[in-house]
């Protein structure tokens, strides 16, 4: 079967498209690697998207793909691992099999940086986490650190404060990137001690993680024992399949105009794994609704 329009993820960005696709009446069929709603699932409790305060992140994703589903919109949960253009089709191929589409909208998002150290994939779910959301309440009474010095990490931390015993956190730098009202909060909180200028340089485990070695700028060490280490460093763009299509900046971003149109005719970019500046739940979405309407116009033009 030919498909009007192919989304490659199911987050907020690929959903609102998909909606926006069915109430045009183009058929459409969502793949997705994993589960639907991408990252917005981790995310406790909006509190900045208009009208819907106070639901949480998972809820909201729901609510996006059953209103998907009603409008008629197919998913399907497989990896895209490549993507084709033979010009009047797109071919998506997975390890299931192939399927084609007249246009296609790539809104993969991002996935979690790595802090890179040695036996980090090892000691990720005994010990290392990326996500205080899903796995803060096995740290009840413990003591985690959190890296990172932006939203997520003071969010992260601030989270955690209710839950550990203690909260290390460690940024490379002495100022942060995420916002002044939540460093406040952070300052607050006596169980939370920051570690400035420093480093998380070494990994010290056994079948669990046991300790972290953080190096200040200084050059001094110390070891910080922990239960718990939580990597909130940023995210890199997922769009590495499809670099055959479309062009990409230095920190693989995907460039595309304002109407989400990238180099490759028919092939469009929506949501956080775009070159923008603000990644917001509510810029995802509207990117969602820009790129299924340009993929409309250009179905309908034939
Ligand atoms: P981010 O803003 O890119 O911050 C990443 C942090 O990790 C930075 O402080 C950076 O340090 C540090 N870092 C990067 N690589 C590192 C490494 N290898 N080792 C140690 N530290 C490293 O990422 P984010 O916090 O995930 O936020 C992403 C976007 O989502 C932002 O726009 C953020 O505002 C937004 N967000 C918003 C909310 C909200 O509105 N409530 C909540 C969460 C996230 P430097 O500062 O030194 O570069």
């Amino acid at each position: 079967m030919m498909y009007d329009i192919i989304i490659i993820g199911a987050g907020p960005a690929g959903m609102t498209a998909a909606i926006y696709a069915r109430r045009a009446q183009k058929s459409v069929l969502v793949l997705e690697a994993q589960s639907y709603g991408g990252q917005i699932i981790n995310t406790p409790e909006i509190e900045n998207y208009p009208a819907a305060a106070n639901i949480s992140g998972f809820d909201f994703a729901s609510n996006v793909y059953n209103q998907a589903k009603a409008l008629g919109a197919e998913f399907k949960f497989e990896n895209v691992l490549e993507l084709r253009d033979t010009g009047a089709s797109k071919e998506a191929v997975t390890k299931r099999g192939e399927y084609s589409a007249r246009a296609v909208i790539i809104a993969t998002g991002s996935a979690n940086r790595k802090l890179g150290l040695e036996g980090e994939d090892r000691l990720t779910g005994r010990g290392i986490s990326y996500c205080a959301a899903c796995d803060g309440a096995f740290y009840r009474k413990k003591t985690v650190a959190v890296v990172g010095g932006g939203n997520t990490a003071l969010e992260d931390a601030l989270y955690l404060a209710d839950v550990a015993e203690k909260v290390y956190l460690i940024h490379r730098r002495d100022s942060f990137r995420g916002d002044e009202a939540t460093v406040e909060r952070l300052k607050s909180r006596e169980n939370v001690e920051l570690v400035l200028n420093s480093r998380v340089t070494a990994l010290n485990a056994d079948k669990r993680l046991q300790s972290v070695e953080v190096k200040a700028n200084d050059g001094s060490v110390r070891e910080l024992k922990v239960d718990g280490l939580f990597a909130a460093v940023g995210r890199v763009p997922e769009n590495q399949s499809f670099s055959n299509l479309i062009e990409l900046d230095g920190a693989g971003y995907a460039d595309s105009d304002e109407s989400c149109r990238t180099k490759t005719a028919g092939v469009f970019v929506a949501g956080d794994n775009r070159r923008k500046e603000v990644r917001q739940l509510v810029t995802a979405t509207a990117d969602g609704a820009v790129a299924a309407t340009a993929a409309i116009r250009y179905l309908n033009e034939g």
